[in-house]
């Protein structure tokens, strides 16, 4: 891990005051490259990344592996980190508090990383990133299922991202029309990448 993202690591250790840190197990921070041309972010650990302190190792990680090989890449090749750095009780969906308690050490790993693309995997992370960072303003973004798979310029204080909204992999274990739409939206990014 770069230096940089060790020193971010230690300051939620260190400073992160939130209930959902004296219940979890461990800090899910992120994997994969550092210096990555994109950057993936989920939700929230659960349960299988709560026990090993990394993000996506579960069932949805399986499938995110299976659509990253789809199209070639690897975790040489991008950064997976989530909006929440610990587990949420029987993994309900983040509330507004620690989405505002937590998001300011992703944007510094955003801000480390410098990704040219960020793609939000589900409706908490496209509405986060696609509100220019700012939980506030996520309820006036639209939902996942209109923006999935469009690409879309953002800028923030001068740094600027295409942003891909993405259903997020788990959603399609429940969902598995999903599938379809998930794997076209992945070859749109393969082609984004090679520009
Ligand atoms: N779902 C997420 O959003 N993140 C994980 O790390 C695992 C499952």
């Amino acid at each position: 891990m770069s230096q940089k993202l060790e020193s971010i690591k230690k300051k939620i250790i260190d400073e992160l005051v939130c209930p959902l840190k004296d219940e979890a197990t461990n800090l899910v921070f992120g994997k994969g490259n550092p210096d990555a041309d994109i950057l993936f972010i989920g939700e929230a650990p659960g349960k299988d990344e709560d026990l090993k302190g990394i993000p996506f190792v579960g069932r949805a990680g399986k499938e995110l592996d299976q659509l990253l090989h789809s199209i070639n890449l690897s975790l040489d090749d991008v950064y997976i980190a989530n909006i929440l750095k610990y587990r949420p009780p029987k993994n309900r969906n983040p509330s507004m508090e620690e989405i505002k308690n937590h998001t300011p050490y992703l944007i510094e790993q955003i801000k480390a990383i410098k990704p040219k693309v960020i793609a939000t995997l589900g409706n908490f992370s496209t509405k986060f990133v696609l509100a220019k960072f700012d939980p506030s303003k996520m309820k006036e973004i639209d939902g996942i299922s209109k923006l999935h798979g469009k690409f879309i310029e953002i800028d923030v204080d001068g740094a600027k991202f295409k942003v891909v909204p993405l259903y997020h992999p788990a959603a399609m274990l429940y969902r598995p029309k999903l599938r379809g739409a998930l794997k076209k939206d992945f070859k749109k990014i393969n082609k984004e990448l090679k520009k």
